[in-house]
């Protein structure tokens, strides 16, 4: 029930406009946010850096309403590239296609991120196109697949899978056959059962089927993912198979069992930390609530304390 409110909270147009521009709000959404400029991120980076882990950074956005919005993320993300290398931090990006104007003119957000993609392989540094809504997945995967068919490109640009999806595992083979990385998820979105399983049971059960698949792959792919038995699963995997820890990663989302991301580390294991940053906090933070409602009274807690 909870899961369904934060969702529908998350698509509120005037609670979003008011919380984004509340101090209560940004204050309230300081745990899993970085802050709100590039400074910010590329200072929470550098944090994350010294213990150890990589990091992907996203500007929080989407769903833009117009081709000026579209261009301003793009510069945003130009500015990005070109801070990490200038500083010299283990990171790369992470992007979503409606955030460059995938929904104002396919065209424009294709050849957008295309330029993004080329700057990156300029740089030697990576671009993760995330995964948005079920309307998007076929769209997302499309630009992915051409990008990375690019010269150049195939080392600098990767894909998201939700194992909530029933057509995740075909996509799965499909992505590891053109050798394109990556990153496995559950999936943050509310889909119908037409098209995903709805049991969180059967939701792990395809996450750990796929992971299967990606870290016998050979290819490097990202396993994205706070689940204690999800985390041991692929870590018993790797053994019993002998892939080693640098043939893969976890990743994290900024502020999310911190604790859990520095034992893993300790113990040897990969991890990049997913860092958003930015005004439009609003949608990601009803999503992680939607995940575990317990940490809306965490972060209340937080705030009444300061
Ligand atoms: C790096 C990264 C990138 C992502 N990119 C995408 C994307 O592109 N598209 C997309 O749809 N989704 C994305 N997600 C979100 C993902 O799909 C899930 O919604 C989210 O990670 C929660 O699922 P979970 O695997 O952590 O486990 P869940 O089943 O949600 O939770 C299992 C256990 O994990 C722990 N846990 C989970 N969430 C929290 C929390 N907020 N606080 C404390 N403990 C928690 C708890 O122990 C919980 O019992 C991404 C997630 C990560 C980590």
């Amino acid at each position: 029930m909870f899961r369904s409110i934060f969702i529908a909270l998350s698509e509120s147009k005037s609670l979003r406009s008011f919380a984004e521009r509340s101090r209560i709000g940004r204050r309230l959404s300081s745990r899993f946010v970085a802050g709100m400029t590039v400074d910010e991120a590329l200072t929470a980076t550098a944090a994350i850096n010294r213990l150890g882990m990589a990091v992907s950074i996203d500007n929080l956005g989407e769903n833009v309403t117009n081709t000026d919005e579209a261009r301003e993320s793009a510069a945003l993300y130009h500015e990005l590239l070109d801070e990490i290398a200038e500083r010299k931090l283990n990171a790369n990006v992470s992007m979503k296609l409606t955030h460059m104007g995938l929904d104002v003119d396919e065209k424009l957000s294709r050849e957008i991120t295309d330029e993004l993609v080329a700057h990156a392989a300029r740089r030697q540094s990576f671009v993760r196109v995330d995964m948005e809504g079920s309307p998007y997945t076929q769209k997302t995967l499309d630009v992915v697949r051409e990008l990375h068919r690019c010269d150049g490109n195939a080392s600098h640009v990767g894909a998201v899978i939700q194992s909530y999806l029933y057509r995740s595992e075909a996509d799965v083979n499909a992505l590891c056959a053109e050798r394109i990385r990556i990153r496995l998820c559950k999936g943050a979105y509310k889909e119908p059962p037409e098209i995903a399983f709805q049991k969180k049971e059967d939701v792990n059960a395809n996450f750990v089927k796929l992971m299967k698949i990606l870290l016998k792959s050979g290819t490097y792919h990202g396993i994205a993912t706070h689940d204690p038995k999800m985390i041991d699963a692929t870590i018993a995997f790797a053994k019993a198979e002998k892939i080693a820890s640098d043939k893969f990663e976890f990743q994290m989302l900024y502020g999310i069992r911190r604790d859990l991301q520095v034992k893993l580390v300790k113990e040897g294991w990969r991890m990049r930390v997913y860092i958003p940053f930015g005004t439009e906090w609003y949608p990601y933070l009803m999503r992680r609530l939607a995940e575990r409602p317990a940490n809306a009274i965490f972060i209340l807690k937080n705030v009444l304390r300061r």
